[in-house]
């Protein structure tokens, strides 16, 4: 038995012509697959599918990856839509919906990135603002306007935290590719870390859990070129998952 964990990753389904059910794609950002194999993981992509086949589909991995991509539709917080969210698709909400309630009552590690961190708080009763910009003034303090997919804005991280833990103590900064973000906290979510800008939640763990963390940004971007603060996260996803393994195979 190799000691390579198999990580779930989640997809997004492209629409590439809506009305075509041919061209409809699952895809996922090669950067995810990289990170989780840098950190000495294996990948295994989770098509967006019934929620009725998340059980299932976890019995196969030893933790999971939820990716970035399209807005929250709203209802799932029980809102009406703002006249500027983006695409949504709802067949993906309720699936990863049903994933993530399932992993959390597993104790299966974690790590939810971007829209990701946005799913991981309504998966749990939290909501989301639906437009930063237009619901609280702060027009480009999370959009990325820079070329590369370097630090854009800094975090205020809280000391005894995962994330605190993974990324040591010098100030963070991150890359910020986001329109939504968490607004209040979802049940037994906790706000680790929060923009210095504007204060906007920019990471959510469970400390109850060993490894549940979700995070605003794309550590995925750098990760998989090997920048340390980026990749230790996966690294710790992936220690947390060989731990759980080892636990259940005793
Ligand atoms: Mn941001």
């Amino acid at each position: 038995m190799n000691d390579r964990p198999l990580i779930g990753i989640t997809c997004r389904t492209a629409l590439h012509q809506a009305s075509q059910k041919l061209r409809q794609t699952e895809t996922v950002t090669r950067t995810y697959v990289e990170s989780v194999e840098r950190a000495g993981g294996l990948a295994l992509l989770l098509p967006n599918t019934s929620p009725d086949a998340a059980e299932a589909y976890l019995d196969l991995v030893s933790g999971l990856v939820l990716t970035g991509g399209d807005d929250v539709a709203p209802r799932f917080y029980g809102e009406e839509p703002h006249p500027a969210i983006d695409l949504v698709d709802d067949r993906r909400d309720a699936f990863e919906i049903a994933l993530l309630r399932a992993a959390h009552a597993r104790r299966m590690p974690l790590l939810a990135i971007c829209r990701g961190v946005q799913i991981l708080n309504v998966a749990f009763g939290g909501d989301l603002y639906q437009d930063l910009p237009s619901q609280t003034g702060n027009t480009l303090g999370h959009a990325q306007r820079r070329l590369d997919d370097g630090p854009w804005h800094e975090l205020n991280v809280e000391p005894p935290s995962l994330l605190a833990r993974l990324s040591g103590p010098a100030p963070l900064h991150v890359n910020s590719f986001h329109h939504q973000a968490c607004r209040r906290a979802g049940r037994g979510l906790v706000p680790t870390a929060r923009a210095v800008r504007d204060g906007s939640i920019e990471a959510l763990e469970d400390p109850s859990l060993p490894f549940w963390l979700g995070v605003q940004w794309h550590p995925e971007l750098n990760a998989a070129s090997g920048e340390p603060r980026s990749l230790a996260l996966f690294s710790g996803l992936l220690s947390a998952a060989r731990e759980r393994g080892s636990a259940a195979s005793k």
